[in-house]
């Protein structure tokens, strides 16, 4: 029999030590821990073999990688791979060589019972072609779902015997299942660009008259359309978009508010200049036309354009005028310099809360605490073994009590909406604000159950603790969505399903809590 050109990536040591084990049986070669150590290297490409006693240490370290890779991938063998741990424990070579004489036999017979004729090589190979180039390859959308193709395929390939091509096959069952489940995430997925799509659509009276922020909202929706469209991603863009659109509402504000200003200082001055050389007639009419040009102009550059030649002509009046027109450049460097501090604090406020674990305004936790807090809670559940449970609260119609009430009334309710969960929530419980109305929170030692009853309670707490704007009750209900975290499962993925269920509750009528399916099954107490 030819060897086979091996296809072995040398920094896996478990493809190297199966094909060491292979060229052992195939060029029956007496399987002595030191020809063992030759083949190995051979396949790693070590240059040049260090002398025999001086490897022996090294042969011992990869007799014991070959024990561990055996005891993965052949669990039939397990007696003689035994044998073998403990004649390399006791340094027992002449046992050594004979436990690897008997894997290697063991081997051999398997490859033959097993029947390495063509059809079932062939067979065997375009499974693994299609799982790695087809199935995979479609999979993009689930990483974890096309990691498992692959793993399939790797596996499929080395399927030595009955056993490993029955394992196989309950493989590809899961895999079939975990497929089928995705096709809601795809629907989600389409719900969530729609949902994107809207929101821009709606923002778009407010990107009429300032392009600079149509581009910063398009490049993030370009940036999620350019990558692979997760949930978790769209969710994100999702928050950031609205995020982005209210803190560009409250600089456009302010914005729009220095430009009164401004416009203010220059018609007062304006008008004492008039006044003070009221005597020259030219100078009156061009004044007058800049009085007019102001009234007409939303824009600053072109209110300062206006400045600069009025300060130019002024350069050129009288006296009085003077006085006046340092006036004018004092409040023009007020309303710059008020315009200078409004970014910076909008900077500084951006880089702080990338420090800091808590939002400034609520005090609920950011995203970095939320992401400290959930990594310390998921090793304690998986130390513990116990369960553990989020939820994700949308607060209902807040952008109609903003429209209202005013946005300074929105953010005390938001803030009165901690207080109380703060309130009712156990000790152990954290609430993080992840998005402008949206909290998450934290239930360490909770299943999904206890959980939902947790949150339907801080529904009833806030009609009876209720929110006053200036001596008025005001009612904040919220939708909610929990989910209890299986094993292994990532954040975001855990996020996504609570999510879900949160939009589940908006559809059906809000003001309710709705359980995420696939929630770890538990024996009753
Ligand atoms: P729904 O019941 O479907 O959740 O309706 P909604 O009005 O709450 O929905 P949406 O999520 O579209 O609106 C949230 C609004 O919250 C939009 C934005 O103007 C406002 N918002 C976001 N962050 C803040 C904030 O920090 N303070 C205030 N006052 N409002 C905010
Ligand atoms: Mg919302
Ligand atoms: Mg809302």
């Amino acid at each position: 029999m030819a060897e086979p050109a091996a296809n072995v990536n040398p920094a896996n040591p478990t493809e190297v030590a199966r094909e060491t084990l292979r060229r052992l049986a195939m060029r029956r070669i007496a399987p002595t821990p030191d020809n063992y150590r030759t083949l190995y290297e051979e396949i790693v490409g070590v240059p040049d073999a260090p002398p025999a006693d001086a490897g022996l240490p090294s042969a011992v370290t990869t007799l014991f990688g070959l024990v561990r890779d055996l005891n993965l991938h052949y669990p039939e063998l397990a007696v003689a791979v035994e044998g073998l741990n403990q004649a390399i424990r006791k340094a027992d070579w002449a046992q050594c060589r004979k436990q690897l004489g008997q894997i290697v036999l063991q081997l051999r017979q398997q490859d033959e019972s097993s029947g390495s004729g063509e059809t079932p090589a062939l067979l065997r190979d375009l499974l693994a072609r299609t799982l790695e180039f087809g199935v995979a390859t479609q999979l993009s959308h689930s990483p974890r779902l096309a990691e498992k193709a692959l793993q399939l395929a790797a596996a499929v390939s080395d399927a030595r015997n009955a056993a490993s091509l029955r394992s196989v096959t309950s493989g590809l069952k899961s895999l079939w299942v975990g497929v089928e489940m995705q096709a809601p995430d795809v629907q989600q997925q389409q719900e969530m660009l729609r949902r994107i799509l809207l929101l821009l659509i709606e923002n778009i009276g407010e990107l009429l008259d300032d392009d600079t922020w149509l581009r910063g909202q398009l490049d993030t929706v370009q940036e999620i359309i350019n990558g692979p469209a997760g949930i978790q991603s769209l969710q994100e863009a999702e928050r950031r978009l609205k995020e982005v659109i209210y803190k560009q509402g409250l600089v456009k504000h302010s914005l729009r508010e220095a430009t009164v200003t401004l416009k203010a200082a220059m018609t007062t001055f304006v008008s004492r200049m008039s006044d003070a050389v009221a005597a020259n007639d030219e100078f009156q009419g061009r004044i007058a036309s800049h009085v007019e040009r102001i009234g007409n102009t939303e824009d600053v550059l072109e209110l300062n354009r206006i400045l600069e030649t009025l300060v130019d002509e002024t350069r050129a009046a009288q006296a009085d005028a003077h006085r006046a027109h340092d006036q004018l450049i004092g409040e023009r460097d007020t309303v710059l310099r008020a315009e200078k501090r409004i970014r910076e604090l909008e900077s500084d406020l951006a880089e702080m809360s990338a420090l800091v674990r808590e939002d400034p305004m609520t005090h609920a936790l950011n995203r970095r605490g939320l992401d400290d807090e959930f990594a310390r809670e998921t090793a304690r559940a998986e130390r513990f073994d116990a369960p553990f449970s989020i939820a994700v609260l949308d607060v209902d119609n807040f952008k109609a009590l903003n429209d209202r009430r005013g946005h300074k009334t929105g953010d005390e309710a938001l803030i009165h909406l901690v207080r109380i969960a703060k309130e009712e929530l156990r000790l152990t419980d954290h609430i993080a604000r992840i998005g402008g109305e949206e909290f998450l929170i934290i239930l360490p030692n909770t299943a999904v159950a206890e959980a939902a009853q947790i949150v339907a309670r801080l529904q009833r707490s806030l009609t009876r603790k209720y929110f006053l704007d200036n001596n008025e009750k005001v009612l904040i209900t919220f939708s909610a969505g929990v989910a209890e975290r299986r094993a292994d499962e990532t954040q975001e993925a855990l996020i996504a399903r609570a999510d879900g269920a949160m939009y589940e509750a908006k559809h059906s009528g809000k003001n309710r809590v709705c359980l995420a399916p696939g929630s770890p099954a538990r024996a009753p107490e």
